[in-house]
This record gives structure tokens, sequence and C-alpha cells, in this order.
């Protein structure tokens, strides 16, 4: 027999210790060979005063083992608090968060019998990098980033995971329609990447009809990769159409750890009273297995786990009347899995992990692409951002035009993205956030020019509250034009 593989278990908050110590029982009546480090998260953690929700220490567990099978917990509300998972996500560099959503059709009610799609996430980028300002009194922003090697790395886990789980296609959900440079570059490592995997079909969709779609005929997709935002919200969407968000699992992906756990949260409307739904951290527990090699125990576990669901054996959440044959707690449902291990579903397809091979590897350093190339990159003005109230657009740019000069000359201004200066639409709502774009009048300028603009709206008493200067990589613009 092989030595037990070190994992670290937190009980988290609200049904985590409920859920999990079900979902230990059942790994451990299936014969897994787990060495198990447990540590302390969530609502206690946070209350004696760290950010995170986790002792300093508890990394060097997580670090040691690389291995973290989580309950969920309970965020608290107010200023001060980081979430748990994003923390874990980002400090452990766990950039894809995949995300299984599968009918059990007859057992748990859905309209989409044969539904069977995974949402591959990325998990560390886009919005989510946290990056927020308020800039005037009226606009507030957040930086939407999104990298090249960010990019590849998830798309490649993509089409790595379909390959590996004989999957037939992969679709990418951007809105590269309207961010053209942000989402774009996710679509374009899409195409890249995809040329590699001649045998499964590709496709993308902008998002906003994608997830018209995934609510609408989900059987129709088969691995989806996205950008943070759009997964976090489709993966939800995608998990309750499938019949119950109790019931999904998830993994979180990273070159050095991976975490486990349920979609769901800590659900203190029913916590402590041994009726919660310990499925979505038992199919996350069952990812672990197959991730750590232990796919033998991984089948036996969901295996035995769908001969339950197929013998009406329901938690009250999935419970319908005249269907389910009985209505089973936390502890009932478990002893139900347990006493089914070794048997089979009979109406659901039967499952069978292979033994010894993660369901998709994290792409390895090597197998990245590799750096991009440095590109000339040139500067060709700068966007101001001044924080002004005034009578109208012409004031501001006219008044503007008197800080011209040395090379730098304003081109446009614009409202929140709305051309405004030196035309525009009379309709045109403006706050009080404009963006000045000045030009360089002699195709390229320096920094030290762009200082001297600096000094010059300074000294003119203008507020700015940020540059974004304007470059030319190999003499492509790498900024987009002003609308209107
Ligand atoms: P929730 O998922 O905890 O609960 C939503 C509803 O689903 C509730 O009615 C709940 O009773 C039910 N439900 C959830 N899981 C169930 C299960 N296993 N069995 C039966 N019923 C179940 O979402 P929420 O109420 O919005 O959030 C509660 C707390 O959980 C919040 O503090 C939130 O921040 C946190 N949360 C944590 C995680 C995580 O740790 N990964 C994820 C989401 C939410």
């Amino acid at each position: 027999m092989s030595t037990p593989t070190p994992i670290t278990v937190a009980h988290g908050d609200g049904i985590g210790p409920e859920i999990m110590d079900a979902t230990l029982r059942i790994l451990e009546a299936a014969g897994a060979r787990l060495d198990i480090e447990t540590i302390e998260i969530g609502e206690k953690v946070y209350r004696e005063g760290h950010a995170g929700g986790i002792r300093p220490e508890s990394w060097d567990s997580l670090r040691r083992t690389r291995v973290f099978l989580k309950a969920p917990i309970t965020t608290p509300q107010g200023g001060g608090v980081k979430s748990l998972n994003v923390t874990i996500r980002k400090s452990l560099g766990l950039y894809a968060n995949v995300r299984p959503c599968v009918a059990y059709h007859p057992f748990v009610k859905t309209r989409f019998p044969t539904m069977d799609l995974v949402i591959v996430r990325e998990n560390e980028e886009d919005l989510y990098a946290g990056i927020e300002h308020r800039q005037t009194d009226e606009v507030f922003q957040c930086l939407k980033l999104i990298s090249r090697p960010g990019c590849e790395r998830i798309v490649r886990y993509a089409f790595e995971y379909a390959r590996l789980n004989k999957r037939r296609k992969v679709t990418c959900f951007t809105k590269d329609n309207i961010m053209k440079i942000t989402d774009g570059l996710f679509h374009r490592v899409f195409d890249d990447i995809g040329a590699e995997y001649p045998d499964l079909e590709k496709e993308h969709w902008i998002v906003d009809i994608g997830a018209a779609k995934v609510a609408d005929s989900p059987e129709d997709f088969d691995v989806i990769v996205m950008p943070n935002l759009y997964g976090d919200i489709i993966s939800d969407i995608a998990a309750q159409v499938s019949g119950s968000v109790g019931l999904g699992g998830s993994s979180n992906i990273g070159e050095h750890c991976a975490m486990f756990e349920a979609i769901h949260g800590s659900a203190p409307d029913i916590a402590g009273k041994g009726i919660a739904n310990p499925s979505g951290l038992l199919l996350g527990a069952v990812m672990m297995l197959v991730h750590i090699g232990q796919g033998d125990i991984a089948t036996r576990v969901h295996n035995a786990w769908m001969r339950t669901l197929e013998d009406g054996v329901h938690t009250g959440d999935i419970f319908v009347d005249g269907q389910s044959r009985e209505r089973a707690g936390t502890t009932a449902f478990a002893d139900a899995v347990i006493a089914r291990l070794g048997q089979k579903p009979e109406g659901l397809t039967p499952v069978e992990y292979a033994v010894g091979t993660a369901s998709a590897p994290p792409v390895a350093s090597e197998q990245r692409m590799p750096p991009a190339p440095r590109q000339r990159k040139e500067l060709v003005g700068v966007d101001l951002f001044l924080d002004w109230r005034g009578s109208s657009p012409k004031v501001l740019g006219d008044t503007l035009r008197a800080i011209d000069g040395d090379g730098l000359a304003l081109d446009f201004i614009s409202n929140r993205g709305v051309k405004v200066y030196p035309t525009g639409m009379p309709e045109t709502f403006c706050t009080d956030h404009w963006r000045c774009r000045f030009l360089a009048t002699d195709d390229t300028v320096t920094h030290a020019q762009v200082v001297a603009l600096l000094q010059r709206a300074a000294t003119a008493g203008f507020d700015f509250v940020k540059t974004e200067h304007l470059c030319r990589f190999d003499g492509q613009n790498g900024f987009s034009a002003g609308h209107g």
C-alpha cells in the first residue's frame, strides 16, 4: 500500500464542520490514503485580527502539503476584512478554478437532463486584482488587468483538461467587441493555443449571449474557459441550472498547490441542524483524490454517491415528494454513501478515474509559452485625468490649450469614455472626471516632456488624479481610441 498523501484540512464555519466530518468519514471508509493536518480558518481567525481569515503559521502547512481541502467559511461583513478565498488563490498562485456542472437527472430536478459541462475560470487577474481608487467626488475606478502569461496558463490548462478528460470541445467567452485590448488578448491567446489542439473543437462567444446560452441550452457546451469575473458569475448560473448549487464541487489549481471545496457558502441559516448536504464538498474531495493520484478511491466514492442519489436517499435541499425515498440528514446521508461503497450507479453513467494522473496537471513552467518578445515601445502621448467641475467641456478644453507646448498638444477630451471636446453631443452627461488626451506633435515624446506637461497643469491649477501613458508597440497603438 502506498504511503498516505499529506493534505491540509479546514473545517470552516456554519455548516462547514458538519459537511467536513461527513466527507472525511466517507473518504476514510473508501480507503483514501491521507495524512491529514488540520488548520483553523474563518470567522474566529478574522476576529483574532487576521485580515485574511488565516493565521500566518497555517501557510506553512499549506506549503508543506500543497493540497488543501477546505470547508466554506463565513466572511464577516465590514471594512478591513479580506476574502479568504481571494487571499489563498492569489498567495498560492491558484490560477485555475475548475467547476464541473453535471445534471443527475432524473434523481435531481433539472430542466437540462443531459447537461455535463466544465467551467475553467481564470482565478487571479481581471477586475479581481483588487486595485480600486476613488478619483473624484463622483467617480470610482477598478482596474481590469489581463496579462499574456495569465491568459496562456489558463487557456492551456483548459485545453489540457479537455484532452485528458476526453472532452470534445473548448469554448471561450470574452467581451472583446467592447474590451478589444484586454479581452481581445484573451481571445487571441485562445485562438493561438487552440491551434495546437487540432483534436478538439473550438468556438468563441461574446460573454453576454454565451451566458444566455448556458442558461438556456447548457447541453451545447463542454469545457468553457473565461476570464475571472465572467467565470465567477457564469459558473454559479451553470451550477444552478444543473440542479443545485449545493451539489457543486470545485478545484483551484496552481503550479505549486491546489485547493478543493464546495461552491456553496457556510449556510448559517441551517448550521447546526444536521440537515446540510455534504455533496458539494464530497465532490470537491473527489477532485482532490484524482489530483493526488488516488483515482481508484475517487471512483469508489463518486459511484457510491451517485448510487445513493439513485436509491432516493436525499438531503432536504434536493428532496422531492413522490420521487425521493428517504429524507436524510447529513450523517445519515454519509452513512448511506458508505454503505454503497463498491457499488455503481445503474441509471447514471458510472465514472472511472485514472489512477496516478491528475485530471489536468497544472501547466508547468517549461510548458508555458516563452516570454513575450520585447517590442519597440514608443511613447506617443499621455492621457491626463482631471478632477474638474466647470460649466462645459468647451471651457475646459479652451483653458487646457494654454498648457499645450513642448511637443505635446491636446487632442480630445472625453467624459466616462465619450468624446466631448473639441466636438461632442450636447446630450452627453458629464461627471467631474475628465480624460484629456495629449498627443506628441513630433511623433514621440520623452518622459521629461510628460513631466513638464504635468508641471504646467499643476501651475495652471488643474487637479490631475492620474495619468496613463500612450505607447506604440512595434508601431501598433497600445491604447483605445475615444468614442464619439
Ligand atoms: P450559501 O451558499 O451559504 O447559502 C445559500 C442558500 O443555500 C442558503 O439558503 C443555504 O441554506 C443553502 N445551502 C448552501 N449550501 C447548502 C448545503 N450544503 N446543503 C443545503 N443547503 C445549502 O450562501 P450565502 O448565504 O450567500 O453565504 C453565507 C456565507 O458563506 C457568507 O458569509 C458568505 O460570505 C460565505 N461564502 C463562503 C464561501 C466559501 O467559503 N467558499 C462561498 C460562498 C459564500
